[in-house]
């Protein structure tokens, strides 16, 4: 396997090499990280990517999944061309900000007021430095295996074991000043009637890492009656859910207002930014006229790319396609039929596991564990493939053309097409046949 990948990618090869020399750890992200090594890519539209060996990809990871109109989409690279003789940088306010303000505010129930930052990670760490200081307490709760990017707040129970940090350097009070829960509304409850630091509670609305561990019906609402009941925060992480589950996310889709939101991603139509929108009364505390508990503003924020003009007009174009809807619905059905289509493909060839997602996603578990009730299924057991029939199952699709975002599991766009579809299909298959072979996926 690794041998006929290696062959077609002798510059990749050459290159992995290199940036280990110039790079840390050879990549700038540590989702990058490939066996035998990760590609490099020169150029992408629509739904495809180009590597520097000329391999041609059926792209579902589509810039981490913030690209829902597919890459250079017409829209966005006119709006960035229209603006970028402008200038690039007016280190101040912009008209077309508000524009972009209030069509977040339309679209999403819980945006009185709206922040923009720099990325998802710096969204998390704003809405939890909002709710901290409003609520003047310390910790946080916060869901095994749910990822809000790698500042230092939300760096414990990404991976299993769920209690540890997944990494070093972070000093032992903003440990424990997480508190990692199962997605279980009774725990959640347990811990806040003994514990009375906690400021807010902070999850993905989809689940873990993006509906790769749903969560449990009406858990969403539960938890905002919880948080109303022990006046806490609760912030809405929807940095991939914003504008992809629907046009106002899953708060507008479930009918649950958090009181915080951070969106990032397809908010700048895949551009570098992001944004907190949330209520005024705790948005109020970014506000430097106003005086809160001796400071002015109660909160300190900056940011020297902050809805600058590039990202603002994209994200302009981009809020306007998907306030729409259609795009939505488009890479939803495609991958639904994705999914049907690999569940098939387990049952035919006896794999243990199965084919999951929603809106525009799809997920692969492989193990013994069964579909029934995927919300008993913790996030032990649906992370818990081990790490090497990852990187393999990733390698094998990689190696006919189709990259998958992270894990096994990908996302469609708008710019997906039936072709695309049929294509990664048979490609499937031929993985799954040669993973076979290979011994390297369980069967029943
Ligand atoms: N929150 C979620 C749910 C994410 O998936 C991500 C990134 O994948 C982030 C936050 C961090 O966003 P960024 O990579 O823009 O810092």
């Amino acid at each position: 396997m690794e041998d006929s990948f290696s062959s077609h990618r002798q510059k990749s090869k050459f290159l992995s090499e290199k940036a280990k020399t110039l790079i840390a750890g050879g990549i700038t992200s540590e989702l990058r990280y490939a066996l035998p090594f990760p590609i490099f890519i020169s150029k992408a539209k629509g739904s495809r990517k180009w590597d520097v060996d000329g391999n041609e990809y059926i792209d579902y990871s589509m810039g981490s999944a913030a690209l829902l109109l597919g890459h250079s989409h017409d829209a966005i690279v006119d709006a960035v061309n229209s603006k970028i003789g402008d200038g690039t940088l007016y280190s101040a306010l912009t008209e077309q900000e508000l524009e972009w303000a209030e069509l977040i505010s339309d679209m999403y129930p819980s945006s009185e007021r709206v922040r923009f930052v720099g990325s998802g990670t710096e969204a998390n760490i704003l809405a939890i430095r909002i709710a901290r200081a409003f609520k003047g307490r310390s910790k946080i709760i916060r869901f095994e295996g749910h990822f809000h990017g790698w500042g230092d707040d939300t760096n414990v129970g990404i991976k299993f074991p769920f209690d540890k940090p997944v990494t070093h350097g972070l000093p032992p009070n903003v440990v424990d000043s997480s508190v990692v829960c199962p997605a279980d509304l009774k725990y959640v409850e347990e811990v806040l009637s003994k514990d009375k630091d906690i400021a807010a509670i902070i999850l993905e609305p989809s689940g873990a890492s993006w509906g790769t561990v749903p969560i449990p019906d009406a858990f969403l609402q539960g938890l905002r009656k919880v948080c109303d009941l022990n006046d806490v925060v609760l912030i809405f992480d929807e940095v991939i859910t914003g504008f992809r589950w629907s046009p106002g996310g899953v708060q507008a889709l479930e009918g649950v207002t958090p009181d915080l939101t951070t969106l990032a991603k397809n908010l700048t139509g895949g551009l570098p930014g992001g944004c907190v929108a949330g209520k005024s009364e705790l948005m109020d505390l970014l506000d430097p006229s106003k005086e809160f508990k001796g400071l002015q503003a109660g909160v300190f924020h900056r940011g020297t790319f902050n809805a600058n003009p590039l990202s603002t007009a994209s994200g302009i174009v981009a809020l306007e396609i998907f306030k729409l809807g259609e795009v939505q619905q488009k890479a939803d059905l495609l991958a639904g039929k994705l999914r049907q289509n690999f569940s098939q493909i387990f049952k035919k060839h006896e794999i243990a596991g199965f084919v999951y997602g929603e809106s525009s996603t799809f997920h692969i578990y492989l193990g013994s564990h069964k579909k029934d009730d995927l919300t008993s299924l913790n996030a032990h057991g649906l992370k818990g493939i081990p790490q090497n029939q990852v990187l393999d199952f990733q390698m094998s699709l990689r190696s006919r053309g189709v990259d998958l975002l992270s894990y096994t599991g990908g996302v469609t766009s708008s710019a997906h097409t039936e072709d695309d579809i049929e294509r990664t299909i048979s490609v499937f298959e031929d993985s799954i046949v040669e993973l076979i072979e290979n011994d390297k996926i369980p069967r029943l």
